[in-house]
């Protein structure tokens, strides 16, 4: 099929255009925040998020513990240099420092003789992936992939299926429909050789870099929809402002734009509503309960699993990835708590939803940038669910540069 495209658009594809376009961007997650931080070089740009804080920071928390004040980013979120190759960059533009973070993983799906199996086989998967053996034809799934060509099963389910689960914080049934391409290419950039990284001084320095040159922010906005108005787009909020703008940023979750996009909007929506998520729930606490029952044994990273969900917990013990808590009683961070932690125990709660890449995410990703190619386009998605990859900072970030860049806005 051709596309065929105005002057005007052509203009913007090329980042040519000299007009100053009134852009909104809608969520401050890494993928709205980097959108504006691009779109605000060249544009005027204001920014709404529903938190009273922006988005990406927004379940941050400071600790105070034992007459120390930590900041804790909530979620923690590591990144490593290899596959997050443009985050880096944009990181790298804004000066934001990155530390290398203590983030060896324990699996509670292991018994010990099992771990000469596995490792094993991770250096045979590194060799096959590297070499282009075993072919992953017919967007073949992680589970039919390992199935396929024989690898063991402590590997599978004793290490990668639950590693993913975690990495993703979804249940291992949606790890095992992962299409295979997606994580053999997020393992083979050096995760596990190289290390993990995380910024330093927390993601509080980030949204502040990123939404310094930002025209306008509406903080708790209440969207209630977003409309099409001749050449305009127009967001009707629930107090009655109503606001128009040249070009419309949604970078809120897939599953969330049907509650504010007009039904104007119905072919957007049909892809859309195509991505399905999986919610997941973080403490902060100071339970020991929820860390493996013997401490010698405790990681950075404990996976535990439980037959009560299908979901592994992650307990991240806190004093071993921030250093202002070396030396004092443990504090830990919990992705998916199997129970609750004791009373007083519990620091704070936030809920998360994550996007699922599954056989038909290749298929809506694929539609999403068509119709971003299409002419007269005025209103745009990114977000982590955007890309045809695991559902992280990295993919939020590259589909925000990548649509910014229509506007003529590019990393440095
Ligand atoms: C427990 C956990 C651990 C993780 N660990 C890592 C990690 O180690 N490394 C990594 O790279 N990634 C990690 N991630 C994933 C990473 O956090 C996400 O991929 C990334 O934050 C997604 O960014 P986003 O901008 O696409 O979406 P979001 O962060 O979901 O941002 C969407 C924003 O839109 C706002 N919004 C929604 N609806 C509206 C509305 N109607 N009006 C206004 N605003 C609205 C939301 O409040 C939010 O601020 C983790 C995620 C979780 C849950």
């Amino acid at each position: 099929m051709e596309y065929f495209h105005s002057p005007e658009y052509e203009q913007i594809r090329n980042g040519e255009s000299d007009n100053k376009h009134t852009i909104a961007v809608v969520g401050s997650g890494l993928a709205g925040l980097t959108a504006a931080y691009l779109l605000s070089k060249k544009h005027k740009v204001t920014l709404f998020e529903r938190h009273p804080s922006l988005g990406m920071d927004a379940n941050s928390i400071d600790v105070h513990h034992e007459g120390k004040i930590a900041r804790a980013d909530v979620p923690l979120r590591v990144i490593y240099p290899g596959y997050y190759k443009t985050l880096m960059k944009l990181y790298s533009e804004l000066r934001i420092k990155t530390e290398k973070v203590s983030y060896a993983v324990k699996s509670r799906y292991l018994i010990k003789s099992e771990s000469r199996r596995i490792i094993f086989d991770i250096f045979r998967l590194f060799r096959n992936i590297n070499l282009g053996k075993n072919s992953l034809e017919n967007n073949i799934s992680i589970e039919e992939y390992l199935l396929r060509y024989n690898y063991s099963k402590p590997f599978s389910e004793g290490f990668l299926y639950p590693t993913f689960a975690a990495i993703c914080t979804c249940t291992l049934d949606a790890v095992k429909e992962y299409p295979a391409e997606v994580i053999l290419n997020y393992l083979n950039q050096g995760l596990l050789f190289r290390g993990v990284k995380r910024v330093t001084n927390g993601s509080k320095e980030v949204v502040q870099k990123l939404s310094k040159n930002v025209s306008k922010i509406h903080f708790s906005a209440k969207i209630n929809s977003i409309n099409k108005e001749g050449q305009k787009l127009s967001i009707s909020e629930e107090n009655g402002k109503k606001t128009f703008y040249d070009h419309i940023v949604l970078g809120i979750p897939a599953n969330k734009v049907s509650d504010i996009l007009s039904e104007e909007f119905s072919s957007e929506l049909d892809i859309l509503n195509c991505f399905s998520y999986e919610n997941s729930t973080v403490l902060m606490h100071s339970d020991k309960r929820l860390a493996p029952a013997n401490r010698t044994s405790w990681s950075p990273v404990n996976l535990i699993s439980s037959s009560r969900q299908s979901t592994p917990m992650a307990t991240i013990w806190m004093n071993k990835v921030q250093p202002i808590l070396k030396g004092t009683s443990p504090i830990f961070q919990t992705w998916n708590p199997i129970f609750e932690p004791r009373e007083g125990l519990k620091i704070s709660e936030a809920k998360f939803e994550r996007p699922i890449v599954d056989k038909q995410a290749i298929v809506n990703v694929e539609k999403l940038k068509k119709i971003h190619l299409e002419e007269n386009r005025r209103i745009w998605f990114c977000g982590s669910y955007a890309q045809y990859a695991v559902p992280l900072l990295e993919s939020a970030c590259s589909s925000a540069v990548s649509i910014s860049e229509r506007f003529g806005c590019k990393l440095d």
